[in-house]
């Protein structure tokens, strides 16, 4: 078992679509240990495969009280009942939460790590942290829920409304896959282009805090710029 580096946004790893598991096999049940060690290291409650740059419908959920993690391989959504609102936050957007709309009730279905059928209903965190890691093999963030883009804050804080803030940004990260003994060169550099929608981020210090923990991870930023064709969606 190892850990794998958690992906944070705005990777555009966390914005595909991850390919069912046609086998439940030795090299998933691999790719889901480590999942299971990384998120427990990390004090996640739940992780997506994409979430460490794997492409498969693989989820790992390790709830609070329980003494170990669980594997869930294809997991779908079956039935929601009833709706509340709840605060959440996620590995791949560390340091923010925000409020957002989840279901009471989730029945869902899954495979075992040894390829068996499991089938639940689902309250609480468990019901959320379903449909929050079943989202993200879709490629969606629960920042996509967001009603209002206030709603996003920094962990522990509370934006006032009318606060100054950002609007979409272009970002261009050039990421340096580290070798220790030798420069890097040019294959060993990647450049992505993303963009921040103003709905995920808004404020000058958020821009600061995402670039700070895209430091953390290894990233180096290049430019961060408004994007041309900008409206204003206050
Ligand atoms: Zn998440």
């Amino acid at each position: 078992m190892s850990l794998r580096q958690i992906r944070v946004f705005p990777d555009p790893i966390l914005r595909k679509k991850c390919r069912t598991v046609r086998r439940v096999d030795d090299k998933v049940r691999e790719l889901a240990q480590d999942m299971l060690e990384t998120m427990d290291a990390a004090g996640g409650v739940g992780l997506a495969a994409n979430q460490v740059g794997a492409l498969q419908r693989v989820v790992t959920l390790h709830l609070p009280g329980e003494e170990s993690g669980i594997i869930l391989v294809n997991p779908e959504i079956r039935d929601t009942q009833g709706e509340r609102e709840v605060i959440e936050g996620c590995l791949s957007l560390p340091g923010y939460e925000g409020m957002v709309k989840r279901s009471m009730i989730v029945k869902a279905r899954w495979l075992d790590e040894n390829g068996s059928k499991i089938k639940v209903t689902a309250e609480n965190l468990f019901a959320q942290a379903l449909e929050h890691e079943v989202d993200h093999l879709n490629g969606i963030l629960y920042v996509d829920h967001l009603h209002e883009h206030e709603k996003l804050a920094a962990a522990g804080t509370h934006i006032a409304e009318g606060q100054p803030h950002m609007h979409d940004l272009e970002v261009e990260l050039h990421v340096e896959h580290n070798n220790d003994d030798s420069k890097p060169s040019e294959s060993d550099v990647e450049v992505v282009h993303s963009t921040i929608k103003f709905s995920d981020l808004y404020s000058q210090s958020s821009v600061d805090q995402m670039q700070y923990d895209l430091r953390l991870a290894g990233y180096v930023l290049d430019s961060v710029k408004p994007l041309e064709s900008e409206t204003d969606l206050t």
